[in-house]
């Protein structure tokens, strides 16, 4: 096997298909552990399983394990072993069904975790895509091919993306209590929120009652910010009552919503998905998202 060290850093990127809700973000931080078969395995006669083990390696999470509960095996762990994708993982990604129900990534997901004890429905969304990050390169190669949409010109343009390079953005706030995904803010009115960073359940929460907002409303205002922030906030002034929340958010200044999102952004723990673009047709140099598509994991598909 390569040796491979790579960051990643993945920002909320679009997600193009239904398959795909659950890798919007990704980062990750890979290094290479040695995979040792023990010595007296090689020597029985029986045929033994773990000798066919796929090779492993650590998976930095941009959480560092900060905000899993302190009974969790994941509290305060800076890196998960993975081992890599295999054929037998290929039949998930290709399983019709799998992909009807978008059950195949987290059924990926436990497939590849070593430590069985981990749901992948719990993990930080920045979490999960660390690892899909680091399974989509061991796997396929860093280079992904996806069309983006030119800012320059407007045009859909195919382009190639290095996976390899991503950064990470770990998270550097304290919980407010060691092991609970609580963390507080203080907005330029005064107020104090706590908040916390979403599972991937929480963000399928999100897109699912955005959909039913649009079916139901027809509106063509994207509720989006509002959404997130009350799936995000905890509390306000000590305040928990979910309507409560849900009305202030709604009448929240301007000023301290930018400004708290603003904070989200820059501390949202998740591989940073954005990279350098230049434009062949229009010339523009800058630095655009990376859309998570079907290719990403489909590298043929199209
Ligand atoms: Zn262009």
């Amino acid at each position: 096997m390569t040796e491979e060290t790579h960051s990643g850093s993945i920002d909320n990127a679009p997600i193009q298909t239904e398959e795909f809700e659950d890798i919007s973000d990704t980062t990750k931080n890979v290094e290479h552990v040695e995979h040792n078969v023990p010595q007296s395995r090689t020597q029985t006669a029986q045929v033994d399983s773990e000798l066919f083990l796929a090779p492993k390696d650590m998976v930095t999470l941009p959480s560092l394990g900060k905000v899993y509960p302190i009974e969790s095996s994941l509290h305060n762990v800076e890196q998960v072993e993975v081992r890599h994708l295999t054929a037998a993982d290929e039949d998930i990604l290709t399983s019709r069904s799998l992909l009807r129900t978008g059950k195949a990534i987290d059924a990926l997901l436990s497939n590849c975790l070593v430590d069985k004890s981990i749901v992948p429905e719990n993990l930080l969304s920045g979490d999960k895509n660390a690892i899909l990050t680091y399974l989509r390169v061991s796997g396929y190669g860093p280079d992904y091919d996806v069309e983006i949409n030119c800012p320059g010109c407007g045009e859909d343009i195919k382009h190639k993306f290095d996976m390899s390079t991503l950064e990470m953005n770990p998270l550097a706030l304290e919980p407010i209590i060691a092991g609970e995904n609580r963390f507080e803010f203080s907005l330029p009115s005064g107020d104090n929120v706590e908040f916390k960073f979403l599972n991937s359940a929480e963000e399928k929460q999100i897109s699912d009652a955005l959909e039913k907002i649009k079916k139901a409303t027809n509106s063509p205002i994207d509720k989006n910010i509002t959404t997130r922030l009350k799936h995000q906030i905890i509390s306000v002034n000590g305040e928990t009552d979910l309507g409560f929340i849900s009305k202030y958010v709604d009448a929240m200044p301007v000023r301290d919503s930018r400004s708290f999102r603003k904070y989200l952004e820059e501390h949202d723990p998740d591989v940073i998905m954005k990279q350098e673009y230049t434009c062949n047709m229009c010339g523009v140099s800058q630095e655009v998202d990376i859309p998570i598509t079907v290719s990403f994991f489909w590298p043929d598909a199209e």
